[in-house]
Order: structure tokens, then sequence, then C-alpha cells
């Protein structure tokens, strides 16, 4: 079964419409999820980028100091494919998000008009340059929130294609004993279990996914199983929050032990907002930033 990124726009569709029956409550919000995964997933199978390159000297000094292969800002995003999918993904929003219409209308008429121009968004997000974030939203009234999520949206297929890209280059390494991502070094933001138990973490930004140690929060590198406790209802015992009470910081995961349905991890992630919810209440908080997903 498909459990990795790799999927078609259409197995999207099926997830989609399984979680759909699972999960009436949130039928509005996974219709307005699958419009925006299966645009990615189809802008995905368009793009071009000249590969990210590593030295093997570079290599060697990354695997030896356990460094991730690079850093966010060097992720390269096919500019044409990612400007369409950004146009395309103002108009979902425009049609679906009460919140978010009026900002992602404006954003689409100002890059109509030549006001803004998407590289600059993409290269703002790469490189976490707040100040353009902040003129945007002083000039033109544009809130980060909503820029960020449909920039973000629009160079996913672009930042998950570098990912694996560059994931061949572990491909001989050993287990990768980190909680950061090995390709880019952020927090990861989902996670899963396999049949056989075993553990993957996702990145919460490229969406890398690597194999963790079952008892261990890959925010503090915690240990210790008398301060790491997993929480899950048994309505939905396929779902779980690990949460850790030395650095209060939680992560949901998915158990894919006797789930006969195909998963695709974004979906899941947004499936399982209550989770967030309940996880707050508790005093923990996210590992990543939820507003980008
Ligand atoms: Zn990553
Ligand atoms: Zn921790």
């Amino acid at each position: 079964m498909t459990t990795d990124l790799a999927i078609t726009s259409q197995q999207v569709g099926q997830a989609a419409a399984a979680l759909k029956k699972l999960r009436p409550n949130y039928f509005a919000l996974l219709n307005f999820y699958e419009k925006i995964f299966v645009a990615q997933e189809e802008s995905k199978s368009q793009i071009k980028i000249d590969p990210l390159k590593i030295s093997e000297e570079m290599l060697a000094v990354k695997k030896r100091e356990r460094f991730s292969l690079i850093d966010i800002s060097e992720f390269r995003v096919d500019l044409k494919a990612a400007k369409a999918l950004l146009e395309r993904i103002c108009e979902i929003v425009e049609a679906a998000n009460q919140e978010m219409a009026e900002p992602a209308r404006t954003i689409r008429k100002a890059m109509a008009a030549g006001i803004l121009d998407s590289p600059s968004i993409f290269t703002s997000l790469l490189k976490a340059e707040d100040a353009y974030f902040k003129k945007v939203e002083r000039d033109h009234g544009i809130e980060k929130k909503a820029l960020a999520f449909v920039g973000y949206s629009s160079i996913k297929p672009s930042v998950v294609h570098c990912a694996e890209q560059l994931a061949t280059y572990l491909d001989e390494s050993p287990p990768w004993e980190k909680g950061a991502c090995p390709i880019c070094g952020s927090a990861p933001g989902f996670s899963l279990f396999e049949n056989d138990g075993q553990r993957v973490l996702f990145c919460g930004f490229c969406w890398h996914r690597w194999v963790a140690q079952r008892i261990y929060c890959p925010f503090c590198e915690n240990k210790d199983s008398n301060t790491l406790h997993y929480y899950f209802s048994e309505e939905e015992e396929n779902y779980r929050i690990d949460a850790c009470d030395s650095c209060k910081t939680y992560i949901k995961a998915v158990d894919k032990r006797n789930l006969e349905r195909l998963i695709y991890p974004p979906l899941e992630f947004i499936a399982t907002l209550h989770l967030d919810i309940k996880a707050h209440e508790k005093g923990f908080k996210s590992g990543i930033q939820l507003e980008l997903q």
C-alpha cells in the first residue's frame, strides 16, 4: 500500500473520499484540501528543476557531523509551475475558504497588476524574510498568514520534488538518529506507524520521511519513557498524539496497523485538527508552523 507522497492526483481523490466518509465533520475542510492537494500533485508531475548537487567531500562532512543536506533557503523552485499553481490555489481559496477568500482575491489581483511578483513571495518564504511580509501587509493589506499559506502551497511541489531528488544521497546512510529532517533540517510535522510498528516521521516543510525510534521526542531528543506520553481516544484508535513533558511539544500520528484505506499523510494531518486543539488544551505546543499547512 502506498504511504509516501508518491501518489497520483486520482489517488488523492480516493484517499479523500474514504476520509470524508469516516469523518463527516471534516467534509467541507477535506473538500477544500483535496482540491489543493490534487492541484499540487498535478503541478508536481510537470516540474522541471535542475538537480541539486552535493559534492562527495561535502556529503562526507554532512554525514559525519549529522548535518541536514541543505538549508531551507537552498530549495529550488520551478518558478513557472509555482506561479501557475499560485493562481490556481488563489482561485480554490476564493471559492471555498471564507476567512482567506478576500486576501486570496487581493493576492491574485495584485499579481495580475504586477504589484506583487511571485518569485519574491517564494524567495521570501524560503529565506524567512519577515521584512518582506511586513511590507506587503503594510502596502497592500495582505496578511502574512494568507500570503505564506498560498505561497508555501504553491512551492510545495518543487520542495517535495527537490527533497525526493536529494533523498538519493541518503541511500547508503546509517539510520538518521536526529529529530530534524535529514534533508532540510526542519522539525517533523506528522508521523506514522507502519504495519510492523515502525515509526516514521514526516518533515513539516519538505515532507521527506524517515524512520525514527519509537520512544523518542524529535524536538528535544528526550528518550525517557517516564516523560514521554501518547494519547488516543477509543473512538479513533488509529490516531494519536505523542507528547513530551520535557519540552511540552507534541506531534500527531496515524497508526496504519489494521487500516485498509489509502493513506495520504497531508490529508490525515488535516483530518486531525481536533487533536491539535486537544494537545493545546493539555498544555502542549506544536513543533511546526501550523499556518503553512
Ligand atoms: Zn525537510
Ligand atoms: Zn521533547
